[in-house]
């Protein structure tokens, strides 16, 4: 009754009977607690250090007739800096999707969100030269929170982006099933194999360490991707073949807004 307290409630079967098991898990949540505090107060403390080193090097970067072991030795340090930049804006933003866990959904025009996300993608696509389809077959809508949900499409769009060698395919659709409204990515990349999928939405965990460093990633994006599909009820799906390429597919079941149902969902009204 006390509310310091955290009560965890279980009910399991014990012979023929019912039972009821309550855990206290107040201690675990104060832990819990203070690593989010940690993460978040550590990330935002970088913020500033970090800022004022990307000016400076950027200032220095600009010099002309400069040797070329300083040009490499700054381009060296402008990039992991960068590097270091992208690691602590997403461990902000996954502090802020924790502690967040309910944030205001509005009705998002799905149309407009994706046709952004694929001219968003464009840019990402320079240095790689894959062939993008966007393929709508839906004018469904959803509520959500569009921002948090926008950065993880998008951190699933450029995932198969990187993760596919020059030249290849993919598509990004958006279509109506019968459970809800379906968001998928395909590509013809490195795929994936088996045993990795489970832990892929793990932060920092990354298939391949070496390879995953050099296309820039921060080993964070699928982290964020299931925060935010949690704030949606929503899951990820991952159907993968190393060497053959990966779908990463999301079903919203709750949050759909049907283009042929006028109606507010229950849970939005
Ligand atoms: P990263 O910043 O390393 O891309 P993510 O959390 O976004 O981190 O992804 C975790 C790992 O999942 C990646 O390092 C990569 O090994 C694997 N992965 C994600 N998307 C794909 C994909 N479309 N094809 C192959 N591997 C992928």
């Amino acid at each position: 009754k006390s509310p310091d307290r955290y009560l965890k409630c279980e009910v399991t079967h014990f012979g023929g009977d019912k039972l009821l098991i309550i855990y206290d898990v107040t201690r675990l949540q104060h832990l819990e607690q203070m690593r989010r505090d940690f993460v978040a107060n550590v990330s935002h403390e970088l913020r500033t250090p970090l800022t004022v080193l990307m000016g400076y090097l950027e200032t220095f970067s600009d010099q002309p007739d400069l040797e070329p072991k300083w040009q490499r030795g700054l381009s060296l340090m402008t990039q992991q800096t960068a590097r270091m930049n992208s690691i602590v804006n997403d461990l902000l933003l996954l502090s802020r999707l924790e502690n967040e866990e309910k944030p205001t959904l509005t009705k998002i025009d799905m149309r407009k969100l994706l046709t952004q996300l694929y001219d968003d993608a464009k840019v990402y696509n320079k240095d790689y030269g894959h062939h993008i389809s966007l393929e709508i077959h839906s004018d469904d809508n959803l509520y959500g929170a569009e921002l948090y949900l926008n950065s993880a499409l998008l951190n699933l769009v450029v995932n198969a982006i990187k993760y596919t060698p020059k030249g290849g395919n993919i598509v990004i659709s958006w279509q109506s099933v019968v459970e809800g409204c379906e968001f998928s990515v395909t590509d013809d990349g490195i795929g994936i194999a088996p045993h990795h999928i489970s832990r892929l939405t793990e932060r920092f965990y990354r298939v391949d360490s070496g390879r995953s460093r050099a296309t820039g990633g921060t080993g964070l994006g699928l982290a964020i991707v299931k925060h935010v599909l949690y704030q949606h009820n929503a899951k990820l799906h991952i159907d993968s073949e190393e060497g053959k390429g990966s779908t990463f597919s999301i079903v919203f079941p709750n949050n759909c807004i049907k283009a042929d149902d006028k109606s507010v969902p229950k849970q939005h009204a």
